[in-house]
């Protein structure tokens, strides 16, 4: 079956943006009905304790992270048409803190127990070559991953042919990695310009033809401060909602989502 998963990763370090990202973020998902995951970089919850409180107890939303402060756990050699960019990635040590600090303040602020991450920036391959930082993220508790959303020049577009899979192979059968397919917002708004909402609105109806044609997963990334670029009022969120809905698209929470896979296997 067809299904859209949308988590946005919620990282401004500015309140007067990311609250009213999560003022229309929750309107749009209450009305068109399509469930939605926050990924929540631990500054910006400690920033956003009663923004994000709304959504504890939502059916539609569940609250997962970002790690603590952005760092990325996998060094990245980023090659595009501006050049190549070495972006380092931090120590074991540090990923650990990173991850473990957060979790600890989704449990102390909000009561949520998290079991999902998004790596900030996201890699080629995701962590597939990193058996290591897996034993760590599975040592803290983490299930299920959006690492793996970059191609082999450590850019997008990744394939929607890139579908959810296990680490088994490297060791961890129960950890999920999702991937961050197509563009993510920021990096094909910026590409086409921020106010190319045709563009940008076509891109997206290819990959919702896509996947209705192969039954494919699609594993989508928006960001807080960038759905709101460009498009104050999230025009072009609420037109791929109503497109989801009306399509008839099956579209969940990656928590159930990831809930399901693990009891089918
Ligand atoms: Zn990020």
């Amino acid at each position: 079956m067809p299904t859209f998963l949308i988590g946005y990763d919620v990282e401004h370090l500015d309140p007067e943006v990311t609250r009213p990202f999560l003022r229309r973020a929750a309107e749009l998902h209450r009305e068109y009905g399509v469930p939605a995951t926050l990924f929540v970089l631990g500054q910006t919850l400690e920033r956003n304790v009663d923004a994000l409180g709304q959504f504890v107890d939502d059916p539609l939303f569940d609250i997962q992270q970002h790690t603590y402060s952005h760092m990325p756990l996998k060094t990245l050699v980023q090659r595009n048409s501006r050049g190549t960019e070495l972006i380092l990635g931090g120590s074991l040590d540090r990923t650990r803190e990173e991850v473990s600090r957060t979790s600890e303040l989704l449990e102390e602020h909000l009561g949520v127990r998290c079991t999902g991450l998004t790596g900030p920036y996201t890699y080629y391959r995701g962590l597939a070559d990193r058996p290591d930082i897996l034993q760590v993220l599975d040592e803290c508790g983490i299930e299920f991953l959006r690492t793996y959303g970059r191609n082999e020049h450590d850019w997008q577009p990744v394939p929607l042919e890139v579908q959810p899979f296990w680490y088994s192979l490297q060791g961890f059968p129960g950890l999920l990695e999702y991937g961050v397919t197509g563009w993510a917002d920021c990096l094909l708004r910026e590409e086409l310009g921020w106010d190319d909402h045709d563009g940008y609105l076509s891109e997206l109806r290819r990959n919702l033809d896509l996947i209705e044609e192969r039954d494919l997963v699609w594993s989508y990334l928006q960001h807080d401060w960038a759905s709101l670029r460009g498009d104050p009022g999230m025009t072009l969120t609420e037109t791929l909602l109503r497109e989801v809905r009306d399509r008839g698209i099956e579209a969940m929470r990656y928590i159930d989502h990831y809930e399901r896979a693990a009891a089918q296997r």
